[in-house]
């Protein structure tokens, strides 16, 4: 028996694996990982895997990076992890300081919280409480995008719009109201996908026309909607955006939990529009893939709402035991060090060009459609000879995720989706290797049998 498979088999007789039918484990189980380094992922029996979607879109700077790992060892010996309700320390501190010197110069405050979902959910009682605090007790509800994912607890579900997530559990959930995406994947034949943006502005619009006395606030992931399949907007939408949510009172929660450190081109993605959100969740990438963390940035207008002398009923009291846990906030402070010693983001820039030209070819394919790119961030769809979508019980994408990995790449796609979101270390020949495995995936998924 190989070491993987010894390992398999303890797995699967303890483990419940995430977002997984178990049964579909008996023909294709849970790959072992025993090592990472850099890009690379290795089996228990030596196989390679390129990590081609930084570990569900965390890692940002490959694994076992040298920096990250000696200053979460420094850390490690002064302080493991203390309380945050009346207490603090130093990682924390300084990486809420830099959080706020690299943000908009509004958002002055920083909560934290363990992972994105509960991000999420601070972001939404927060927004909610402060409209209470402030004697609008009515603002109750929130808006959200058609194709929305903001996590897997009930609050974030509430604002999710991905029936596979939250149909099962819609008696449990308090439904948000849904604007339509700005996906420009809508754009007709010979539309920009500016008509695509004016018509969701139009729509969102009349909602708030017609809500805006109910609703606290508005919640999006800025130009790319990504477990949604890589649906990717213009800045200008988030410009309209901006401008509607201040004409009707009502919050802009900017969820850059995946998109947040660099993954469209610009360190947060509302840069693009030059807006300021009144609320910001940034996780995912914070930690260079290392720990959970959630920041929740703030304006000083929301922070003041709930600062008083009154009951304590006006006061923020949500936590999470490991609130700004110490060594989760050292591996933040690692990765914001990687990006200021390193300009990443010029660097990714350059590489996007890059990237452009491997993707030419996939652009020919009769088989793809919508080969899309905003920073870091590639997608591609898997298309019938037609142009039109498969089936799903083809199950194309699958077959493009079972190639790659014999062939040495992690791809996961979404249903027919494929995408790339490596960690931004590849080398060229990385990058290369990557694009040769997904054009084989490709055949392999659009091959008839
Ligand atoms: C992943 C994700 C979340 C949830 O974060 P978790 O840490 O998985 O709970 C929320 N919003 C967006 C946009 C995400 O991609």
């Amino acid at each position: 028996m190989s070491s993987n498979q010894s390992w398999i088999n303890r797995d699967l007789a303890v483990l419940w694996h995430p977002c997984s039918q178990m049964k579909d484990h008996e023909t294709l189980p849970p790959i072992p990982i025993a090592r990472g380094e850099g890009a690379w992922l290795t089996d228990f029996d030596g196989n390679r895997y390129l990590d081609a979607i930084g570990s569900w879109w965390v890692n940002l700077f490959g694994h076992a990076n040298p920096h990250i790992n000696a200053r979460i060892k420094a850390q490690l010996d002064q302080l493991e992890h203390v309380i945050l309700a009346g207490f603090s320390h130093a990682p924390v501190v300084e990486l809420a300081e830099r959080l706020v010197q690299l943000t908009p110069p509004e958002l002055t405050r920083v909560f934290f919280t363990d992972n994105g979902s509960s991000g999420i959910e601070a972001a939404l009682k927060m927004s909610f409480h402060y409209w209470r605090n402030m004697g609008q007790p009515n603002k109750t509800r929130f808006i959200a995008l058609e194709h929305s994912y903001h996590g897997e607890t009930l609050g974030a579900l509430g604002v999710g719009n991905i029936s596979i997530f939250t149909e099962t559990y819609a008696p449990l959930i308090t439904p948000a109201l849904v604007a339509p995406s700005p996906d420009c994947r809508q754009a007709l034949p010979d539309e920009p996908c500016a008509a695509v943006t004016e018509r969701a502005l139009l729509s969102l619009r009349a909602m708030l026309e017609q809500h805006a006395a109910d609703v606290a606030a508005v919640i999006i992931e800025p130009i790319v909607q990504c477990a949604a399949g890589m649906r990717m907007h213009e800045p200008a939408y988030l410009s309209g955006l901006r401008n509607l949510c201040d004409e009707f009172n009502v919050h802009f929660i900017a969820d850059e939990i995946a998109v947040g450190f660099g993954r469209t081109g610009t360190l947060f993605a509302c840069e693009q529009a030059a807006i300021t959100p009144d609320i910001l969740c940034l996780s995912k990438g914070i930690t260079g893939g290392y720990l959970p963390l959630c920041a929740v940035l703030a304006t000083e207008k929301i922070y003041q709402a709930f600062y008083c002398d009154a009951p304590a009923s006006r006061a923020f009291l949500h936590s999470h035991s490991y609130t700004g846990n110490p060594l989760a906030c050292a591996a933040a402070i690692a990765t914001l060090d990687l990006f200021e010693q390193e300009n990443v983001i010029g660097r990714n820039r350059v590489r996007g060009a890059m990237i452009d030209e491997l993707l030419v070819p996939f652009n020919h394919h009769a088989h793809l459609a919508h080969v899309r790119r905003r920073g870091m961030i590639v997608a591609m769809d898997l298309v019938g000879t037609n142009g039109q979508p498969y089936v799903r019980s083809d199950r194309r994408g699958h077959r493009a995720y079972r190639y790659a990995l014999d062939h040495g790449v992690l791809l996961r796609p979404l249903g027919d989706t494929l995408y790339w979101m490596p960690p931004y270390t590849l080398t060229d020949d990385e990058w290369r290797h990557l694009a040769d495995v997904t054009w084989g995936a490709v055949q392999a998924a659009s091959a008839e049998h």
